[in-house]
């Protein structure tokens, strides 16, 4: 008789929630994480500290927004921990919350570093070197991602950073080369360049985060810009080093050269499966460099299944959590339906984007005509008060002006606002439904219902038209 009937390698959004719902399921469970903390890349070097910085960005953002309320300055040579002060402390409470949770559904937490012996045996190394072997039925690999380090540069994590190392940074460097156009590199460049770095983001794409809807690309270009940062699109680099006293030197191909205190590399982020030999479980890595999975997210050999960032995009904590819990429901034969089609995205930039459903690229694409509702927060009261008039809500609905196809936020809630639309879209709600219902009175909701009735005005007079 096996071990244990599943176990699941790696304690990120992805294992923690596999665990847990196998657990429930009354299975027998081991989760090995060969960090001595638990949580993964996301509580210790993705999510959960990038957004403690940019907490701490918003309110120096704030503070030289409001400049006549306030005499503000940021001291010289700030010390970068003095601005992620609060993430020992979050880090550490959800490392105990997680233990607690892991413990109360009494999963095997086994410390080392795994690797696969064949589809059903796992052999545990202790950071002393002690070496187990764990038989199981199931296998859930959740060993997320690591950052891609392209040749031309030297990521040496004092001078030319990575994302993992980008916050080990001892002060707040003057000027930030951030090489990259994507989620990770436009989140880390607006939330420095809000805290009074000189940026420049650089990156081979005319714009950043090309997946999204134009419009908000162009409003978080514009922000960023309007910040004092510098948008570099259409640039390939040829070459990074660091001049050996002082600065980083970027070449590009086209013979332009960018100089800074500091370079932060974001240039994607790749399965991670280095230790784990999974060729010994009958598994490779397919030619996007992810670990391939089916719809139920079980891999090709029909014991071992795969979640979260090891198996590729979204790449989202939020979306890991999920595809772990299915993944470990598939396995041990509990009904789950396909992944939810719609995951709404959302981007922690200086400002916040999020997105659910279609573009109005894509809506174009697919469908020819569409009706498109905007509503500036310019023009809800709420936006006013708050002095928070730089945002933007898109309803994008099909040629009758009736059915919603997406929504598009970009400004301060936006990852909050998102949920409201994608409860909509969810439901198949036409757009009337935020027109028909009462928003509290003043909030940004109150877009949803302005951006609504631009798209039944427009609706109306294409009918009067026909
Ligand atoms: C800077 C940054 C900001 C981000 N911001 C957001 C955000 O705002 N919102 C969002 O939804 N997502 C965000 N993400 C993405 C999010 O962090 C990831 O999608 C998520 O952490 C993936 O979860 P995971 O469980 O797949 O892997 P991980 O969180 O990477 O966890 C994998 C775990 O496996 C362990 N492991 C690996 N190999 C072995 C082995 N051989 N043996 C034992 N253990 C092993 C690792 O130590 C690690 O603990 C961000 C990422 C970064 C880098």
């Amino acid at each position: 008789m096996s071990d244990f009937d599943i176990i699941v390698i790696g304690s990120g959004p992805a294992g923690q929630k596999a665990a847990v719902q196998a657990s429930k399921a009354g299975k027998r469970v081991a989760l090995i994480e060969r960090d001595a903390l638990l949580g993964g890349a996301c509580v210790h070097r993705g999510t959960i500290p990038s957004k403690t910085l940019r907490e701490n960005a918003l309110r120096v953002n704030n503070m030289r927004k409001n400049a006549a309320l306030f005499q503000f300055k940021l001291s010289e040579d700030l010390e970068m921990a003095t601005l992620i002060d609060r993430l020992d402390d979050v880090m550490k409470s959800h490392d105990e919350y997680m233990r607690r949770q892991i413990d109360r559904n009494t999963i095997k937490r086994v410390h080392g570093r795994a690797r696969f012996l064949s589809p059903n045996e796992v052999e545990v190394t202790s950071v002393r070197g002690e070496k187990q072997v764990l038989a199981t039925d199931y296998v859930v690999i959740a060993t997320g991602s690591f950052p891609r380090k392209p040749d031309q540069v030297p990521i040496d994590h004092e001078n030319i950073f990575d994302s993992d190392s980008v916050l080990s940074m001892l002060y707040l460097p003057k000027s930030l080369a951030v090489l990259g156009g994507g989620v990770i590199a436009s989140e880390y460049a607006s939330i420095f360049q809000a805290l009074g770095v000189r940026v420049i983001m650089i990156d081979r794409y005319p714009r950043p985060l090309g997946f999204l809807d134009k419009d908000l690309t162009d409003n978080f270009v514009n922000a960023f810009q309007d910040m004092g940062g510098v948008w570099m699109g259409d640039s390939v680099v040829k070459r990074v080093y660091f001049d050996g006293v002082n600065d980083v030197i970027t070449e590009l191909e086209d013979g332009r050269t960018i100089i800074t205190q500091k370079l932060l590399c974001a240039a994607g982020r790749v399965a991670n499966v280095k230790d784990l030999d999974i060729d010994n479980a009958g598994l490779e890595l397919d030619e996007r460099g992810v670990i391939p999975v089916d719809g139920q997210l079980r891999t090709r050999v029909p014991n071992i299944f795969a979640a979260g960032d090891v198996i590729g995009p979204p790449s989202l904590a939020s979306a890991s959590m999920e595809q772990g819990r299915r993944a470990a429901c598939n396995a041990i034969g509990l009904k789950v339906g396909s992944m939810p089609e719609m995951i709404p995205v959302g981007i922690y930039g200086v400002p916040e984007l999020s997105s659910v459903g279609m573009s109005e690229q894509e809506a174009r694409k697919a469908y020819g005509q569409i009706i498109v509702g905007r509503a500036p927060f310019a023009e809800i009261a709420r936006g006013h008060i708050s002095g928070n008039q730089d945002g933007m809500l898109k309803l994008v609905c099909d040629a009758e002006g009736r059915r919603l196809l997406g929504v598009q936020i970009v400004g301060e809630e936006a990852t909050e606002l998102i949920h409201i639309g994608q409860m909509a879209l969810l439901s198949k709600s036409d757009v009337d439904i935020f027109v028909e219902s009462i928003f509290n009175f003043p909030t940004l909701a109150e877009a949803y219902r302005v951006a609504a009735l631009a798209v039944i005005g427009q609706r109306a007079r294409r009918n009067s038209v026909y």
